[in-house]
């Protein structure tokens, strides 16, 4: 929903001031258009419903995988798309993914989104009306953007949702944004109203490898992205997440696991390993003994290391693979 447009309609109609607040608080809480808004007035309801579009995207399709994993595939008015998933976990965690951009400007080698054509950054409302779709489906209570784009090069709208989430049960400690490491993004993130966590997504331990794998390592260096965290650790005293995603061969060895853990600080970085998702690329996931071994490595120098579990393979749902195609 445009809450522009709902604030500006709200005015032209000569409502009290309440009445935004009384809608947004339906839609947060899940409803499932304004019809079911029973505290405004019937004349009102019908009003918006021609005025205010319910939300600014359409949804195309919805895909449950085997683990509950959801991906809603989403357009925008001008005919990008979208993906976004919502992760259930046996303990009650329902996490969102959403996405900040359609395609992604960036080339990294073994991301689906980035093979794609990049289309446009997303406005705040089109990126809250991807939590809200999701919010209609269950309870929330984490969020990251992890979707397809960068989301620090979309900043301003990405922290106008931010503010927005606590309302739809999303804490800002339960929320996160994770960078391929742009800069200024980190820097203007850290010295932000908005105090969530900020993920890294590292993946190779020398810059000669990073910038193989992930071009925009030319730009802003290992040294220099590792710099920007450190200025964010010492504002926000918040440990920042590392994001390592494992490739067979390419950085999965005990040697850069080493290297690794010569770069960071045990105190400040925790570090996720991501099991690689094939998509259409030269690359094969890491076995599980790499993988182990790579994590036994980090833990024996100090560091809090974890693999990520799969999601949401078997619908294209799962990190990395959100490219869109059925409306490509
Ligand atoms: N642009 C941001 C956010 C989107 S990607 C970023 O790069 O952090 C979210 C995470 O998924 C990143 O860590 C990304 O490197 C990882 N990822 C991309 N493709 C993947 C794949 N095929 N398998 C596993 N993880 C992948």
């Amino acid at each position: 929903m445009d809450l522009d447009l709902l604030r500006s309609t709200l005015d032209e109609l000569e409502q009290p001031r309440f009445r935004f607040d009384q809608i947004w608080k339906w839609t947060a809480g899940g409803a499932a258009g304004y019809h079911e808004m029973s505290n405004l007035p019937a004349a009102l309801r019908a009003e918006l419903t021609e005025r205010v579009p319910f939300s600014t995207l359409h949804q195309v399709r919805r895909a449950t995988a085997s683990d509950g994993t959801e991906k809603l595939l989403l357009t925008t008015h001008d005919g990008r798309p979208i993906e976004t998933v919502l992760m259930r976990y046996k303990d009650g965690r329902r996490s969102i993914c959403v996405s900040s951009q359609s395609g992604c400007p960036l080339t990294c080698t073994f991301c689906a989104t980035g093979q794609m054509k990049f289309g446009r950054n997303l406005t705040a409302w089109e990126i809250l009306d991807q939590a809200l779709a999701l919010r209609r489906l269950d309870v929330l209570n984490h969020c990251v953007f992890m979707g397809m784009g960068e989301p620090m090069m979309n900043l301003d709208n990405v922290l106008e949702v931010c503010r927005r989430l606590p309302d739809l049960g999303i804490t800002h400690r339960r929320t996160g944004i994770s960078t391929v490491g742009w800069v200024p993004g980190i820097d203007a993130l850290a010295d932000s109203d908005v105090p969530v966590r900020l993920a890294w997504s590292l993946h190779a331990p020398q810059d000669e490898l990073r910038s193989q794998i992930m071009p925009v390592n030319d730009r802003y260096s290992l040294a220099d992205v590792k710099a920007a965290c450190d200025r964010f650790y010492e504002k926000r005293r918040k440990m920042i997440f590392v994001e390592y995603v494992m490739l067979a061969g390419v950085n999965d060895s005990v040697a850069q696991a080493r290297q690794l853990a010569d770069l960071l600080e045990p105190w400040k970085y925790k570090v996720n390993l991501i099991p690689y998702n094939p998509t259409d690329s030269i690359y094969d996931g890491s076995a599980k003994g790499s993988m182990d071994a790579f994590r036994d490595t980090l833990e024996d120098r100090g560091f809090n290391a974890t693999i990520r579990l799969i999601r949401g393979r078997d619908i294209d749902a799962a990190c990395g693979q959100l490219a869109a195609k059925a409306a490509a």
